[in-house]
């Protein structure tokens, strides 16, 4: 069946409308929903594009609900999210430290999307300078009420215009880049806002990796990268990629600095590829079953959620998990290594 598509929206990357079709329903909702496989990048997304402001529009009403300050996301959220930075954390100091690099005490750091705040509070027990944006009212009130953090309420587009040129040493972005629809404009924002010989640590989820054939594409991701589209996105926006971790792993994650100034703005040659489009027809039912019945995964997931309810069983609340997470584990080894150093 040839699935090659005009596209209504022209790619945010490479500005080609022609693609391949990759999925046509959203996985969670089973409606009309049309994913492409760029044909000039490679890059996956949604088409039609939303535009930016009917995306602000649907954050903000999705987003601003009036917690009163009540909001508490659940202590294994939080423990879970704790870990989650702490790997992160690890997995940065020993790619920067690998680079003869690190970064200097009293850092500045601002985590785009801190959600209830845990990598924004390491940051800070670390002793950084620690900031946060996050757009879900609730999510902010808790890291700033309860953790005590600089973590303002909206959007990046909202708040990061407002940061001072050069001011951040590090920023970071877990699982945001997707929900977006300008990850150029965005991430030339960013750079802008980063310090000369600064960082940018980006996590986005694989969109080649294996799992359920109807779970993949939905209405909230608006773009889907491999490691290929990642860097090569890193790459227009004026970004050098320092460090990544496996193509293979069920996120990728990349340390980019901002390429130096004297370095020429061209326009890259774009590496298309159909990875995506290879990646959907190996996500078939049978082999789905076989992958849950055989890896295990069903019992480690709930051997976790048991340990995650034990190890939270005592605490009297989110400070209390995270403290402890923090303190035991200054010099806890990552778990998700294996990084690679960028060519
Ligand atoms: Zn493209």
């Amino acid at each position: 069946m040839n699935k090659a598509i005009t596209c209504l929206t022209p790619c945010p990357v490479c500005g080609s409308t022609h693609a391949e079709a990759v999925a046509h329903i959203d996985g969670k909702t089973g409606e009309p929903l049309v994913t492409v496989n760029c044909n000039g990048c490679g890059l996956g997304r949604i088409d039609p594009l939303p535009t930016v402001q009917a995306l602000e529009a649907w954050y903000a009403s999705h987003y601003r609900q009036d917690y009163k300050g009540a909001f508490q996301p659940a202590l294994r959220h939080v423990l879970r999210a704790g870990r989650n930075a702490l790997d992160r954390w690890g997995w940065l100091q020993q790619q920067l430290s690998s680079h003869g690099l690190g970064l200097p005490s009293g850092a500045s750091t601002l985590d785009i999307g801190a959600s209830s705040g845990e990598f924004v509070y390491l940051a800070q027990a670390r002793g950084h300078h620690a900031h946060g944006i996050e757009p879900h009212a609730g999510y902010a009130s808790h890291a700033r009420d309860t953790l005590g953090l600089r973590v303002e309420n909206g959007s990046l587009h909202q708040l990061l215009p407002q940061k001072h040129e050069g001011q951040f040493d590090l920023v970071s972005m877990f699982h945001v880049l997707e929900h977006l629809t300008d990850p150029l404009a965005t991430l030339q924002l960013i750079k802008r806002k980063t310090a000369p010989g600064g960082c940018l640590l980006i996590e986005v989820p694989n969109a080649t990796r294996f799992c359920s054939p109807r779970y993949m594409f939905f209405k909230a991701h608006t773009l889907y990268f491999t490691q290929t589209s990642l860097h090569q996105t890193l790459h227009a926006a004026g970004w050098h990629v320092l460090a990544h971790n496996e193509a293979t792993d069920d996120n990728l994650l990349v340390l980019a600095q901002p390429s130096s100034p004297t370095a020429e703005a061209t326009t890259p040659a774009w590496q298309a590829n159909r990875a995506l489009v290879q990646a959907q027809q190996r996500r078939t039912w049978p082999a789905y079953l076989v992958d849950q019945l055989t890896s295990g995964r069903v019992v480690q997931k709930m051997n976790k959620r048991q340990e995650e309810k034990r190890m939270v069983r005592g605490f009297d609340g989110a400070r209390a998990v995270l403290d402890h997470l923090y303190q035991q584990s200054t010099h806890r080894p990552p778990e998700k290594t294996k990084a690679t150093a960028a060519a």
